[in-house]
């Protein structure tokens, strides 16, 4: 079998200048199809320091700058005081862009770590906590969305997952508002492929923070999945795209849910 080509690879392959139109293009039906972001919006960017969230901090600030209605930007990024981590390129690269951002340090860690039992995950208590301190952080800044940099591929395996594991037809939407209604999460990324934003971000040279800090094993599910997805790709090559056409077009009486007839 070929190896697939690495993410910088793809980046030459596809051509730099056609990869970032295609992310643009794919970002702004998002927006328009959703309502994203409206005139007035300061939209708070969840940046993590991974690729995703880079490369939609990147991509809002070019249509930010070309769009006919104005809107704000401020990228937050929290500190979660994980053994190893460094945050200096982050803020250099963020200082250095021009970009107003708030870099917020709670040690939730140490939480998660006195909390769970050694050999479990920590992800769902780590991740309910930095929701809630970025709800937090969104109110305090004033932001009336919540951007983060979830792709078509997560929401489709987490489809997939919520299936296997769940017993329930769901994914990611593209805006939420939260359940006591003091926030909206907003997905524009949720049209793009995560190998075209690999082939960006390896191309844009993004200073990226390692996501193992933690020392807790990533969903090995969800991984598994991908590798299920793959195999499948060889075999229908738009699989990924097509599932994605499945969240947009549901036939709900054609489900089991209980709904009218
Ligand atoms: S991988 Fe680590 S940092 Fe990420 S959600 Fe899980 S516990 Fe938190």
């Amino acid at each position: 079998m070929v190896a697939a080509p690495t993410p910088a690879e793809y980046a030459t392959r596809v051509g730099p200048a056609i990869l970032e139109k295609k992310l643009a293009h794919e970002m702004g039906r998002c927006i328009a199809d959703y309502g994203l972001i409206e005139p007035g919006d300061r939209v708070m960017v969840a940046i993590s320091g991974g690729k995703d969230s880079y490369t939609l901090l990147e991509l809002l600030e070019r249509a930010r700058r070309r769009a006919p209605v104005s809107f704000e930007l401020v990228a937050v990024h929290l500190d979660q005081g994980q053994p190893g981590y460094d945050g200096v390129p982050l803020r250099t690269w963020l200082r250095d862009n021009g970009y107003e951002h708030q870099i917020i340090r709670e040690d939730t860690y140490q939480l998660v770590t006195e909390r769970i039992p050694e050999g479990s995950t920590y992800c769902s208590m780590c991740s309910r906590l930095r929701r809630g301190i970025l709800y937090n952080a969104a109110e305090r800044l004033g932001c009336t969305k919540i951007a983060l940099g979830h792709h078509r591929d997560d929401a489709i395996e987490t489809l997939m997952l919520n299936m296997m594991f769940n017993g329930a037809l769901s994914a990611m939407p593209a805006k939420l508002r939260s359940d006591d209604g003091r926030n909206t999460v907003i997905r524009p990324l949720l049209y793009s492929s995560e190998r075209d934003i690999k082939g960006y971000a390896a191309e844009a040279g993004f200073p990226i923070i390692p996501c193992n800090l933690c020392g807790s094993q990533e969903n090995l599910w969800r991984q598994e999945v991908k590798r299920m997805l793959d195999d499948i790709e060889h075999r229908v090559p738009k699989v990924r795209q097509s599932m994605l056409a499945a969240l947009k077009n549901v036939h709900s009486t054609h489900l089991l849910g209980t709904h009218e007839r």
